[in-house]
């Protein structure tokens, strides 16, 4: 059965720098009071409008609320005019506000398949962060708990993604409750890029640095994971649920698929949550201690 996804405008209220390469929008309007926020790593469609248009080109929810239909609806639209889309997390929830903050990644020109601009990168997501102020207007569609995943019960979370999957690693952490056992690898440019997360959580970020590669063409986070995961000793093999880290090829801008894979062996991972697409690089792992 279709689940149904809210679509609707919103508005910029705020848009400020926290880091060097990550902006923090805030959004408001009417649309968002009744946004709920009910799980961390929720993630929308944000719909950028098309160059000469101030507000992008969206159809209305259909009637049955058939996301389907919508989309088919969103394809109809002759493309020139048709808004561009592209998948972000909700970073924070303001409910007194009626507001919600995104954060943007961008990305330095880099790599051949980076698309220069004015000495930037990115495509339509970046290009609009950059130049966002207050009163501009995205559609958005979701975020909808489809795509959310439970968190479940674990000892302990293995999280690891670059600067793209920073604001869903961020939510998880800021969601863990009082005691609950995190690692976080988080990859970014280097270290002025990192941030600080309020979590009650027993967390403990390693913040991997490339200090020169461009994001996507490193393998330093997964070779950094390799090595480090800290649930390595050997268990004997009847009471141990590790199972070797998963080889699985990795999506990496600009190479042909398959070319960059996670090679970790005799560690504790089952099962692993792989999530790599729509140039995010992001994994999560929920581990339980050999007993
Ligand atoms: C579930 C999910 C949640 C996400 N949440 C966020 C979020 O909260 N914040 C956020 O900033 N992004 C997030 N992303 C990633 C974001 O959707 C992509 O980076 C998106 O491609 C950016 O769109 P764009 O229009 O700027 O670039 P695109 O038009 O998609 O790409 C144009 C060019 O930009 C460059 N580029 C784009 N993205 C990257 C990248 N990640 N690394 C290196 N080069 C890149 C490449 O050169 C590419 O050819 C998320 C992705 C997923 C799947």
């Amino acid at each position: 059965m279709q689940q149904a996804l809210p679509v609707r405008f919103t508005q910029v209220i705020e848009a400020r720098r926290i880091t060097p390469h990550m902006a923090r929008i805030t959004f408001g309007g009417d649309d968002l009071t009744d946004f709920t926020y009910d799980a961390p790593d929720l993630q929308a469609k944000l719909c950028f409008p098309r160059p000469g248009q101030a507000v992008p080109r969206l159809p209305a929810p259909a009637e049955d609320g058939d996301v389907m239909r919508w989309y088919q609806a969103y394809l109809a639209i002759p493309e020139p005019g048709r808004p561009w889309l592209r998948g972000h997390t909700i970073r924070a929830h303001h409910p007194r506000r009626t507001a919600i903050d995104i954060d943007f990644v961008l990305h330095d020109a880099a790599g051949p398949d980076a698309t220069t601009a004015g000495g930037t990168a990115g495509g339509p997501a970046m290009r609009w962060a950059r130049a966002a102020e207050p009163g501009d207007t995205l559609g958005m569609v979701g975020p909808s708990p489809v795509y959310a995943r439970p968190l479940g019960a674990s000892d302990w979370l293995l999280l690891a993604g670059d600067e793209t999957a920073l604001p869903s690693i961020g939510t998880l952490l800021e969601s863990l409750p009082e005691g609950a056992r995190a690692v976080a690898y988080i990859e970014v440019g280097d270290a002025a890029e990192e941030q600080r997360f309020e979590t009650r959580g027993e967390v403990t970020v390693h913040w991997v640095h490339r200090n020169g590669p461009p994001a996507g063409h490193s393998d330093l986070l997964v070779e950094t994971v390799a090595v480090g995961l800290p649930v390595s000793r050997p268990a004997p093999p009847q009471a141990c649920p590790c199972r070797p880290l998963p080889s699985r090829p990795l999506r990496r801008p600009g190479r042909p698929a398959g070319t960059g894979r996670s090679t970790g062996s005799a560690r504790c991972a089952p099962p692993p949550v792989w999530r790599d697409q729509d140039w995010r690089t992001a994994w999560s792992w929920h581990l339980r201690r050999a007993s």
